[in-house]
C-alpha cells in the first residue's frame, strides 16, 4: 500500500515532515515550538501549523 499522498492543491507540493522543525528542544521544558524551514519563520505551537507556514510560503512564492 502506497504511503504517497497527492500534492497539496494550494502549494502544489506534497507536504512532508521536513517542512517544519522543532526548536527549543534544549530550552525550558515548558515548550517545544515548531518553525517552518525557511528564514524568519514564525514559531508555532504545533508542527501542523509550521507545515502550513511552509505551504503558505510556497503558495505565495508561486503567485509572485
Ligand atoms: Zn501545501
Amino acid at each position: 500500500m502506497s504511503t504517497r499522498r497527492p500534492p497539496c492543491p494550494r502549494c502544489g507540493r506534497t507536504h512532508h515532515a521536513g517542512y517544519a522543525r522543532a526548536v527549543g528542544l534544549f530550552g525550558p521544558s515548558e515548550g517545544i515550538r515548531y518553525r517552518a524551514h525557511y528564514p524568519d519563520a514564525p514559531e508555532r505551537r504545533t508542527r501542523a501549523e509550521a507545515v502550513q507556514d511552509m505551504c503558505d510560503r510556497y503558495a505565495t512564492k508561486e503567485d509572485q
